[in-house]
């Protein structure tokens, strides 16, 4: 890309960040696409090798001639400006193609929440013709959930030694890979954790460790649904082993992101998870899904708008106020104010 397109994009992309002047008319144009990129998230637990991963990921598509976008979540506040780690320590293999593009993203402070801005950012880069855009999360906190919602595929990343994939289980990872990847397998112990993982996922899907999740026999109907809270939003992601024709069981792949070992195995399961979920309508019925909570969100912002304190006003606007002294002074129920407020009766 030319420095004055990177340029551009950039500006675009704070245009929205921000929701600054003109944010609206981009993003109408951008929801107007008919196809977007398609968004791969990458989390798990720090230091397991996700950018190297997401760097090793990159260059092997960028090579294949795509245009190759990565959002990195930062945790640092708003107050510091976001990118801490910065583009140069991340990419070394992939900062060398010129159909890439690194943009760090804070974790906090955006309008709307984060999954709201990652939506609308990609949609924006898909104005600018990016195939992918892979998000990598800091793997501590809600933005590892929260890609979840946003990604076409989640890879979540583990290595030798974790503890058998009981952390990964702990922190809810889990139940939100669609690929999972045992980085580090030039470490001894790769083929151990493979199966830690493969172990609970059959748990997950099954209810019970130890499962063979192909074995559709050994299913006993009924009798799993209630031990994991998580399983309903798995099988509508992954579909249901014992009620669906078609399902996804996530494979897990080892790779040695450092020596890039592998890594095109990983990047061809992502894109034949991508292909089912489409083939299987469950791209389309994510990105409705998506929409209908991107209008909530919306809604209620604007509804929420005229009884808000203005930021950095002392006081509610009157209306409120007047509400707010009645029930102070024992007059009215919080409900019975609410209720006046949507009837428009003034006090
Ligand atoms: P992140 O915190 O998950 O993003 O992890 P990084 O990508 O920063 O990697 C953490 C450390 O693990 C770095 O020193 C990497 O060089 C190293 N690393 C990454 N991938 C591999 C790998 O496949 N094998 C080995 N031995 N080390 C790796």
């Amino acid at each position: 890309m030319e420095p004055i397109e990177l340029r551009r994009i950039a500006r675009t992309i704070t245009t929205v960040e921000n929701q600054a002047d003109g944010y609206e008319a981009i993003l109408a144009q951008a929801y107007r696409l008919p196809r977007w990129a398609d968004v791969i998230g990458i989390t798990g637990p720090p230091g397991v090798g996700k950018s190297t991963l997401v760097d090793a990921l990159t260059a092997h598509w960028a090579e294949a001639g795509q245009r190759i976008a990565i959002l990195a979540i930062d945790p640092s506040s708003p107050y510091s400006g976001g990118a801490v780690l910065g583009d140069r320590i991340r990419r070394t293999r992939s900062a060398g193609y010129a159909n890439t593009y690194f943009r760090s993203l804070s974790s906090r402070g955006h309008v709307g929440g984060l999954s709201e801005t990652l939506t609308d950012l990609v949609a924006v880069l898909s104005l600018f013709a990016f195939r992918r855009v892979i998000v990598e999360t800091v793997g501590a906190g809600q933005s590892d959930v929260e890609i979840h919602g946003t990604a076409d595929c989640t890879i979540v990343v583990t290595v030798p030694g974790l503890g058998d994939g009981v952390q990964a289980s702990k922190a809810g990872l889990m139940e939100i890979g669609d690929v999972f990847a045992v980085n580090k397998a030039d470490m001894p112990g790769a083929a151990a954790a493979a199966r830690a993982v493969e172990n609970a996922l059959a748990a997950a899907y099954m209810g019970e460790p130890g499962i063979n999740i192909s074995d559709k026999h050994r299913v006993v109907p009924g009798r799993t649904a209630s031990l994991m809270p998580g399983l309903a939003a798995l099988r509508r992601r992954h579909g249901d082993t014992s009620a669906d024709t078609s399902t996804w069981v996530p494979p897990v792949i080892q790779v040695v992101a450092t020596e890039n070992r592998l890594v095109s195995d990983l990047a061809a399961t992502v894109d034949s998870f991508v292909d089912w979920s489409e083939r299987t309508g469950r791209r389309t019925e994510r990105g409705r899904e998506r929409a209908y909570s991107q209008i909530m969100r919306a809604l209620t912002a604007r509804m929420l708008a005229p009884y808000l304190r203005a930021p950095g006003a002392d006081r509610w606007p009157a209306t409120i106020s007047a509400w707010v002294e009645r029930i102070a002074e024992g007059k009215a129920s919080p409900v019975e104010a609410a209720q006046a407020l949507l009837d428009g009766v003034e006090k």
